[in-house]
């Protein structure tokens, strides 16, 4: 993917402020940080989204995630912290190269989306929820967990 900014950059061919590499992944600094100490974790290769990626990175990807949310915690001595990971235009996401973002957060800080409520009635909360338990369940059966 050599139009991909993202696969340029953890395969190390465009400079960024590395804060960890080994042969899955790149961290890096985001280059607009949206507070203090915001990284992203990049897998070097190539999945769009959450959807394409394959579950043995996704599982590699929250270890690391944790990994580096303690070494902030540590280094930068955040009051809390939030994982985001966007995956469509509709949902945020602007590099289409999965990635997880890592957010220290320091109290005032006031960057970071807050969230509104959404009105669902009680009827399509069923409604949601037994849909969901249906997908979840047959792909569950379908495909046991590696
Ligand atoms: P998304 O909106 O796709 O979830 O997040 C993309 C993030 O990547 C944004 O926060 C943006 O600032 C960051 N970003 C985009 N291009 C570059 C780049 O070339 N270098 C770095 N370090 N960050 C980038
Ligand atoms: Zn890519």
């Amino acid at each position: 993917m050599d139009n991909c900014i993202f696969c340029r950059i953890a395969r190390g061919d465009i400079p960024s402020a590395t804060v960890y590499e080994d042969g899955d992944f790149r961290v890096i600094l985001d280059m607009n940080q949206k507070m203090k100490g915001h990284m992203l974790v990049i897998p070097k290769e190539h999945y769009e989204n959450l959807f394409e990626l394959p579950e043995d990175l996704a599982a590699k990807a929250m270890i690391l995630s944790k990994r580096v949310a303690h070494a902030a915690k540590e280094a930068l001595h955040p009051q809390g912290l939030n994982l985001l990971q966007n995956n469509g235009e509709v949902a945020g996401q602007s590099v289409m190269h999965f990635h997880v973002h890592i957010c220290p957060r320091m109290a005032g800080d006031d960057t970071f989306p807050a969230w509104g409520e959404a009105a669902i009635s009680a009827e399509e909360t069923e409604e949601i929820r037994e849909s969901i338990h249906k997908e979840v369940n047959d792909e569950a059966a379908e495909n046991p967990a590696e």
